[in-house]
């Protein structure tokens, strides 16, 4: 069974420790910054930060509602990125068997543009980011040396509270259904964000479009575009045109 995060907004203070861990871990510099009128800094995700805290404000009947996202890859149980990397460059997205951890390996350099923004537009919660200088498909690697080793992801390691939690799917999977039970009493909306397909499971306390435009999946593990269906047409004739 693949190991999973619980990612329970209920309990998120925005400290952003986890943000900060992250870059730290993976040893990513720092992005050149600027007052935007927001504590979500930087405004999204780059090749240098896997993992932000997204912040939403919204008026809940005249009462001024303020969410807290810590935003990251998924870990999709069968992920739509590696599905479209297949169809241009087997192998150079993997799962690892283990964790389940879904990774852009160092042969990612090798798409162009255009097929990698085809991975980014796969992916239902729009993680895939590329670095423009060494051309390498970025994103949250479930820490998968320390987990390996038996560590916690640096992310979970730090975080204050118990918003982020990691373990075993089954666990995982219990803890999700018991806090959502004790949630739900002060929050009735509260959710699990698309606990069946996907190792990364959030619990929402207010509607996912409250968060950001990329919460939950929408037609996300459906059918593919037909831009997408294309491409997988073409894979046999590019495949010939190298032989
Ligand atoms: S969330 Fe996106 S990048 Fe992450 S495994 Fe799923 S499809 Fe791939
Ligand atoms: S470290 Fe925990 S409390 Fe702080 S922003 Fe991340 S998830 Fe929220």
């Amino acid at each position: 069974m693949p190991k999973t995060f619980l990612i329970d907004t209920s309990r998120c203070t925005a400290c952003r420790g986890c943000q900060i861990a992250c870059k730290e871990w993976h040893e990513l510099p720092a992005n050149q910054t600027r007052q935007r009128g927001s504590h979500q800094n930087p405004p999204d995700l780059n090749p240098n930060n896997y993992k932000l805290v997204r912040f939403s404000e919204h008026l809940d009947n005249g009462v001024i509602r303020w969410n807290f996202f810590p935003d990251q890859c998924r870990h999709c149980d069968v992920p739509p990125c590696k599905e479209m990397g297949d169809v241009y460059h087997e192998g150079t997205i993997i799962q690892d068997e283990k964790t389940g951890a879904v990774l852009f390996t160092d042969k990612t350099t090798v798409f162009t543009g255009e097929e990698f923004e085809q991975v980014r537009e796969a992916c239902p919660y729009d993680i895939p980011r590329r670095d423009p200088k060494t051309g390498l498909l970025s994103k949250c690697t479930m820490c998968n040396d320390r987990v390996q080793k038996g560590m916690l992801p640096a992310c979970v390691k730090v975080c204050p509270t118990g918003a982020m939690n990691f373990g075993e799917r089954a666990d995982m999977l219990k803890l999700a259904e018991s806090r959502l039970a004790t949630v739900k009493k002060t929050w009735p909306k509260a959710m699990l964000a698309d606990p069946g397909d996907v190792n990364v499971i959030f619990l929402l306390i207010d509607d996912p479009e409250n968060y950001h435009t990329h919460t939950v999946a929408q037609a996300a593990f459906g059918p593919m575009t037909k831009k997408q269906f294309l491409a997988t047409l073409a894979r046999p004739f590019k495949a010939m045109a190298k032989v």
